[in-house]
């Protein structure tokens, strides 16, 4: 087994003795596990000073990777899929009254969903969905996600006329869509 070390309150680093290994590396996968493989000939000391350097390094990756939408940073079983589910929900109906005060377009119906590429999406027939996971970003960029949708249900596309709508009540919204695109 290997061990492991918290490395910060988010990001837990596994690591993996090797004995024919010629240095230290360090990974992440799209699951957010962090490993570290350590040669035998490494001692811990030198493992944690490596760590330490790629201190910067790790913590953006991470960062980067837990702003796409099919990540899978913190999944769970079912009970924790349904807990976030309805705290989404909670979160998107919440957002979604408080924005719509600037508009007043008639919200049809509002489903939370597993959806593996999106954080949000609107249907032909006015529905809103979301990203059961949009709990996990940070307010600005879920507001972001909830406010897109919304401004579908006056413009069905990405005219100018669509980034006009969402810029009366976000002006800076181009910045937090270049943050979540990035992930
Ligand atoms: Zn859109």
């Amino acid at each position: 087994m290997p061990s492991s070390i918290k490395f910060t309150e988010d990001i837990e680093v596994r690591e993996r003795r090797v004995r024919r290994a010629k240095h230290l590396r360090l990974s992440i996968d799209a699951s957010g596990r962090v490993l570290l493989t350590r040669p035998f000939w490494v001692s811990k000391k030198a493992a944690l000073n490596f760590l330490e350097e790629k201190r910067t390094w790790l913590e953006d990756r991470w960062r980067e990777l837990s702003l796409r939408p099919e990540s899978n940073f913190r999944r769970g079983g079912r009970a924790e899929y349904l807990r976030d589910k309805e705290a989404t929900r909670v979160l998107v109906t919440e957002r979604l009254n408080y924005f719509n005060q600037f508009y007043n377009y008639k919200i049809n119906r509002i489903a939370i969903r597993d959806q593996r590429t999106r954080w949000g999406s609107c249907s032909k027939n006015g529905g809103l969905n979301f990203n059961y996971r949009l709990l996990h970003l940070p307010p600005e960029l879920s507001d972001y996600v909830i406010l897109h949708e919304l401004c579908h249900l006056g413009e069905l596309n990405h005219s100018p006329a669509f980034w006009d709508l969402m810029k009366k009540v976000m002006p800076d919204y181009l910045k937090r869509r270049q943050v979540l695109r990035k992930g």
